[in-house]
């Protein structure tokens, strides 16, 4: 019997390098893993592609998704929509695929609600200092918007202590293996493999019987 995929969120302030990280976790476990891809009625930034990044979307279109009932969340972010197409994270699951969302903190309590065995991680820089260089350095958002990205990165982390988890992202490499290993003991837990161990304690059963 296949074995279902882990839902994970990854949160983390703008600027914690969660999308690098979520990247390089694909490239090097290309089987394992399937990254959802949300949609949004933000602009894309250079070198960002639609259905690649993000499905890009009008305020109207991502109106009708949350119409049809086909996104598992969304939420309000510095002024525009994100949310998670249902259909996609749906199948990947269901092929044995841990799923990750990358999403904010709102998106991932509600995720958690409709789905109360989704894995929640929350990605840090080492400090503020380093988050606010961080953005800056990127060079893609005006100074208003990285001022409300920091004022919302404050907000974000009075709601860490719903996370199950709090990964440091000072060194890349050692980042993503972290990230990974969270993931894999994740799939020893008890609580997520009570049909394995039903049905090996019924072999076990049948051999005390001297079957
Ligand atoms: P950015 O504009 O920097 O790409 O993303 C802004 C924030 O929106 C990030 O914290 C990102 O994780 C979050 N985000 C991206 N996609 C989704 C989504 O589908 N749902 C929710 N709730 N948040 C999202």
């Amino acid at each position: 019997m296949k074995k279902k995929g882990i839902l994970v969120v990854v949160s983390g302030f703008s600027g914690s390098g969660k999308g690098t990280i979520m990247k390089r976790l694909l490239a090097d476990h290309a089987d394992t893993y399937a990254l959802s891809i949300s949609a949004t009625t933000r602009s894309p930034r250079p070198g960002e592609t639609h259905g690649q990044e993000y499905f890009f979307v009008s305020r109207e279109e991502f109106e009708e998704m949350i119409r049809q009932g086909a996104l598992i969340e969304y939420a309000q972010y510095v002024n525009h929509y994100y949310g998670t197409p249902r259909n996609y994270v749906i199948e990947q699951l269901e092929q044995g695929r841990d799923v990750i969302l990358e999403i904010e903190i709102q998106g991932a309590l509600k995720v958690k609600a409709a789905y109360p065995d989704t894995l929640l991680l929350f990605l840090s820089p080492p400090g503020a200092k380093e988050l606010k260089r961080r953005l800056v350095d990127r060079g893609t958002e005006e100074e208003s918007v990285i001022a409300s990205r920091l004022s919302r990165a404050w907000q974000e982390a009075q709601g860490v202590e719903n996370y199950d988890y709090f990964v440091i992202n000072d060194d890349l490499e050692e980042c993503v293996q972290e990230v990974h290993s969270i993931i894999r003991n994740e799939h020893a837990r008890v609580a997520r493999n009570h049909v394995l161990i039903e049905t090996i304690r019924a072999e076990l059963r049948n051999f005390a019987k001297g079957e």
